[in-house]
This record gives C-alpha cells, sequence and structure tokens, in this order.
C-alpha cells in the first residue's frame, strides 16, 4: 500500500481513542472541565453504564457564545497560551483535546450560558459533525449531554464491559474528584437513582464519609499539613512540598490497594511507587497482605511536576520523585505513629530509609514498580520482601513480571498430560508460603494460596451446581454500612451472592445486615469479609471475560483459602496437595496464575553440572 495521509474523520476517531477509552473517561474530561470552571456545584447523570447516556451539568463560568463552535476543534483551549504555560499548570485540563475527542466519537449537545450573557448557546456534534448552533434558554454555566458513545466506532463498543461495570468506573470517577474538591458539591445519578453525593461544605471528613462510609470515615487519621523541606534539595526549587489528607488507623485494612488515592495539586492521579510508600508506612502495622486506605493530597510547585506524559493525565512526572516518595511516606508514617497507642515499631518513627531500602533491587523482587530507592537492604528486608510476594500473589500481573518468560523451565504444563497432576510426596515448607514436594520428574513447588483456591474453587463450584451451598447462619446477624458504590454491587449480584452463600438483606439506605455467610469463609469477620470481596471484583484482577457469578465465585475463595504466612502442618499440606490433585485444573489458580512451579530432575543435574 502506498502512504497517504488519513481523511480527517478517521484520524479524529484515532486521536479520540487515546482519550476516551470508555464512559468513565468521557465522565473524567467532562468533570474536570466543571472544576476547571470553577464550579460548586456538578451533577452527573448516566444511563446504561454510561454507553446510552452521560449528562453532566455545572454552574461554572460558561463558554461565550463565539467561542462554543471552536471549543470542539482539536488543541483549542483557554488555558494554556505558550509552551513556557505547561510549566505552570494550574488547571486539570490543558490539551483541548477532550471535546474534540468526545465529539468525534458520539452524539453531544452542549448547551453554556455565562452569567452575563442572556441566553444559552446550544450546539449539536455529531461524530465530530456540527449538526446544529443556536440560542438557546439555560441557566448559568454548562451541560454537556453525550449519547450512544462509540456509536460510530464498532470496535470500541465492543469492549465496553457490562452496564454495572461501566457505572462503577464513573462512580470511582466521581467520588475521587469529590474527595479532591469537598468544596464542590458532587453528585451522580444512576438509571435516575441518586447513588452519590457530597454537600460541598469543604471539609475533606464528610467527602471521605460520602465516600468511603461514615464507620470507614471514623476510623481514619488526619494528616495534617506536612511539609518537608529537604536539604538536599536543589536551591532553585524553594517551596516545600506539602502532604495532607487522611490515612486509616491500622484497624482499617483493605485486600487490595486501590484505596490508596493521591492528588497532585489535586489532580488524581495514579502512582505506584507513591502507593508503595503508603504500604511502607504502615510496616509492622498491618497484617501481611493487607492494605492501608488513604486520601493524600499533594501540594507542590507546578513547575516541579509535569502533567504532560499521559494522553488522560493519570500520571504525572515528579522532578524530584525520591523526595515526594520520602514526603508521603513520613507523613503517613508519623500520623499511623502518633495515633497508634503501642508503637510496635519503637517510640519513634523509623528513619524512612531503613523502610524504603527494602524494595528496590532485591533479586527476587518481582513487583512490577519500582522503589525510587537503590538496592541496599534496610533492616524491613524480610518482611518488605515478603510483603512483595504477597502482593504480587494477589495483583494478577504475573505476566508483566520481567523474568517470568525467562524461567520456562521453571513454569510445568511441560510433561504429558498438562492438565494432569503426577503424584507428590510433601517433603516442607519454606518462607509460610510454599509447599515442596517431590513428583516422578523432579521438585514441585506450590503455592499454598493459589493451590488453596483451586480447591475451594472447585467444591464451591460443584456445590453451586447442586444448588447445596452450605452457609453458616450467623447467631446476630452483621450491620454493615456500605460505601454507596459497593451498595450498588451488592444490589445488582444480591442474587448471585445468595448463590454463593450470603445471606443479605437491605436495611435502609446502604445499610446491609448480613444474616449468614458462605461456610467456606470459616471465622472470618462478616462484614469485613463482604466489604474484601466487593473491593476485589472492583479491583479488576480477575480475567475480564468471567462471567459475574464466576467472578463472586473467585473472589470467595480468595478471600477463604490459607494465605501466605500460615505455617501448616505436615498433614495439612498432604491433604491439601491430595485435594489439588483431585481437581480438574491444579495447575493454575482461578485467577489464572500458576500454583505450581516445577523444576525437572533434567533441570536440576543441568543446573548442577551432571551432564554432559
Ligand atoms: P481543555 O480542558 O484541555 O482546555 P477541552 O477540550 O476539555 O480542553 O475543552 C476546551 C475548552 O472548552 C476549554 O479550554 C474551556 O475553555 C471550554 N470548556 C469546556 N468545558 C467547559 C465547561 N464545563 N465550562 C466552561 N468552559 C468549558
Ligand atoms: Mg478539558
Amino acid at each position: 500500500m502506498s502512504i497517504k495521509v488519513l481523511p480527517p474523520d478517521v484520524a479524529a476517531k484515532i486521536a479520540a481513542g487515546e482519550v476516551v477509552e470508555r464512559p468513565a473517561s468521557v465522565v473524567k474530561e467532562l468533570v474536570e472541565n466543571a472544576i476547571d470552571a470553577e464550579a460548586r456545584t456538578i451533577r452527573v447523570e448516566i444511563q446504561a453504564g454510561g454507553k446510552r447516556l452521560i449528562q453532566v451539568m455545572d454552574d461554572g463560568c460558561g463558554i461565550p457564545e463565539n467561542e462554543v463552535s471552536l471549543a470542539f476543534a482539536r488543541h483549542a483551549t483557554s488555558k494554556l497560551a505558550s509552551i513556557e504555560d505547561l510549566n505552570q499548570v494550574t488547571t486539570l485540563g490543558f490539551r483541548g483535546e477532550a471535546l474534540a475527542s468526545i465529539g468525534a466519537v458520539s452524539q453531544l449537545t452542549l448547551s453554556t450560558r455565562p452569567a452575563e450573557q442572556a441566553a444559552a448557546t446550544r450546539i449539536r456534534i455529531e461524530g465530530a459533525k456540527q449538526v446544529s448552533q443556536g440560542a438557546a434558554g439555560a441557566p448559568a454555566g454548562t451541560i454537556i449531554t453525550v449519547e450512544n458513545l462509540f456509536y460510530n466506532v464498532p470496535a470500541r463498543l465492543k469492549f465496553l464491559k457490562a452496564n454495572a461495570t461501566e457505572a462503577g468506573h464513573i462512580h470511582r470517577i466521581v467520588s475521587h474528584y469529590a474527595l479532591a474538591y469537598p468544596h464542590v458539591r458532587f453528585s451522580l445519578q444512576n438509571e435516575n437513582r441518586t447513588t452519590f453525593q457530597t454537600n460541598g461544605n469543604g471539609q475533606l471528613f464528610d467527602a471521605l464519609a460520602a465516600v468511603f462510609s461514615l464507620q470507614t470515615a471514623r476510623q481514619m487519621i488526619e494528616v495534617e499539613n506536612h511539609e518537608v523541606a529537604d536539604q538536599n534539595r536543589s536551591p532553585e526549587s524553594s517551596q516545600p512540598v506539602t502532604v495532607y489528607g487522611y490515612t486509616g488507623s491500622p484497624s482499617l485494612h483493605r485486600g487490595a490497594r486501590d484505596q490508596i488515592i493521591f492528588f497532585v495539586n489535586k489532580r488524581w492521579i495514579q502512582d505506584r511507587a507513591l502507593n508503595q510508600a503508603v504500604v511502607q508506612a504502615y510496616h509492622t502495622f498491618l497484617p501481611v497482605g493487607r492494605y492501608p486506605v488513604a486520601v493524600l493530597n499533594i501540594e507542590i510547585d507546578p513547575a516541579e511536576v509535569d502533567v504532560n506524559v499521559h494522553p488522560t493525565k493519570a500520571e504525572v512526572k515528579f522532578r524530584e520523585s525520591r523526595l515526594i516518595f520520602k514526603a508521603v511516606q513520613r507523613a503517613v508514617r508519623e500520623a499511623v505513629v502518633a495515633a497508634s497507642p503501642v508503637p510496635t515499631y519503637g517510640a519513634h518513627p523509623a528513619p524512612s530509609a531503613d523502610i524504603a531500602g527494602g524494595l528496590g533491587g532485591h533479586a527476587g523482587d518481582s513487583v512490577p514498580w519500582h522503589s525510587p530507592f537503590g538496592g541496599q537492604h534496610g533492616s524491613g528486608f524480610n518482611q518488605l520482601g515478603f510483603e512483595a510476594q504477597r502482593a504480587l500473589s494477589g495483583s494478577g500481573e504475573l505476566d508483566s513480571q520481567p523474568g517470568y518468560q525467562a524461567t520456562d523451565d521453571w513454569l510445568v504444563g511441560e510433561p504429558s498430560d498438562p492438565t494432569k497432576m503426577p503424584p507428590m510426596r510433601v517433603v516442607g515448607q519454606i518462607q509460610q508460603m510454599y509447599i515442596i514436594t517431590e513428583g516422578p520428574d523432579g521438585l514441585y513447588l506450590i503455592d499454598q494460596h493459589a493451590a488453596h483456591e483451586r480447591v475451594l474453587y472447585e467444591k464451591l463450584v460443584a456445590q453451586k451446581a447442586k444448588e447445596a451451598v452450605p452457609k453458616q447462619q450467623l447467631l446476630e446477624p452483621a450491620v454493615l454500612e456500605l460505601a454507596p458504590g459497593q451498595a450498588a454491587v451488592v444490589d445488582a449480584e444480591l442474587e448471585m451472592l445468595t448463590a454463593v452463600g450470603f445471606e443479605i438483606e437491605p436495611f435502609g439506605g446502604t445499610t446491609y445486615r448480613i444474616r449468614a455467610i458462605p461456610e467456606i469463609l470459616g471465622q472470618a469477620e462478616p462484614g469485613q469479609a463482604l466489604v474484601d470481596i466487593l473491593a476485589e471484583m472492583a479491583d479488576g484482577a480477575i480475567p475480564l471475560a468471567r462471567e459475574t457469578h464466576e467472578k463472586i465465585a473467585i473472589t470467595v475463595c480468595k478471600r477463604a483459602s490459607i494465605k501466605g504466612g500460615q505455617v501448616l502442618s505436615y498433614e495439612e499440606m498432604r491433604e491439601l496437595v491430595r485435594q489439588l490433585e483431585d481437581t480438574s485444573a491444579p495447575r493454575t489458580c482461578p485467577h489464572g496464575r500458576p500454583t505450581m512451579l516445577h523444576l525437572s530432575a533434567a533441570q536440576l543435574a543441568r543446573e548442577f553440572g551432571r551432564t554432559h
């Protein structure tokens, strides 16, 4: 084929794909625009998970009539004038791409009126083409209605998930912005039902309660304006970094890291290193494999951070990432230590380098992000190395690990029937996490957690097929207040949750009464178990194609199974291995990760130089 310049409509759709991945990306851009317009009230309405309709209404500054059409041109923005301005971005938007992109892949109507203008301007765009523009009556501010997203991009449409999943992503976006802007009144309406709102009174605590539930907010510790100025810092960067917000007391923890939330100059960002800084700040305070909840604002000179590294601006680059890492870790650590009645780490906050040192260069470290710290192992090495592996076993990111492919020989599956498992002799346990066994062809390392997950999963599926899932009735029903997003999941999946052994009934608002839990959850605290399961389902670590009922079963089994860090007796190990042999797919856990690694006799011989 010869080289041709793409027709503008094709180019527009391709470019739009970078910014608009799913309905939640549209909500993110529109909410950001409303915030940039200094709105005090932002109302989001969605239907069919945002696929059919997304409407964002604000009472911000509006767009003057003569600029409305221009706002939909690519690279048209009122927020940036020159390249120098890029060093001092104080608005959420600056790329001038969102409206153009959204307009290219949907049918969109915008009505907007600056307060000083008598009438509003109404414009209609369909697939990047302006269909009409005229005057209309509307309150001051802007209303954007986006209908039939991706109606002209079938390839994208196909990849969208179930309405509830897409709505969940939207909920996450709106609630996160509500945390960053407590003085803005947010509301989210899903299918004409208000699923989330804040009062806009400026109190972060109230926003926390709206997002996580009052019960959770009460278990959080305030991280007060924590300024960090570093001696080693380059002299030209004069302003200190400020960290403030809330972080969970050690009694509050979750099975996943997705409730560690950061804002940099009020922009919600994802940053794995900072996430790790918070996790490390809880060193020794939390049970292994559990993660804190935190909402942290980082205020920094805009010149110190590059916000233009990602089309959706979800990630940023710090000029001095090490300093930010330390600032976050210290702020959280000090808040937690100060609030903790029995300091388990010693009376003084540990020097952060000690805590931080562990992850960087540890050879077995397969955590797919890197601490900005170098390789020396601080005193926390063992615990942190261990945590890292635990985190991995729950993260579903195995295939993104460097080295995973390189260790082919360690992968099981090559010998004869890859689905079957040879008879094995248990040798022992290491790291309270792996069972060593001997099979006919060498040595096997079995991940006790993954193996148990597989065993429980098949058991549960079989019981479910016979509609005979054993449950434990609680003597005293547990009353649980859920966050609105979680409540929506419970409402939507009540039948499935019942099918795996839960008995849950609505108890007014977002409060629920748990009467029974699946028997396999054992002695678990019922409310905590349900919250973990909901968080895990939202986390998306489960292969996406799976059906919801399968997802729930997988999550319940994950919660119920033996964790790393648990010492097993020889009998327990033997029983587990025997049960694993009986499963239909012993070599992978329900998430699709391996349950065992194999070091073949031939490989052993080779490694020891016994073969010629
Ligand atoms: P950016 O936000 O990067 O500037 P957008 O495509 O999102 O680019 O928006 C283009 C321009 O339209 C903005 O710069 C702003 O001037 C105007 N605009 C968009 N949404 C709103 C709104 N809700 N209220 C007022 N002005 C808006
Ligand atoms: Mg914008």
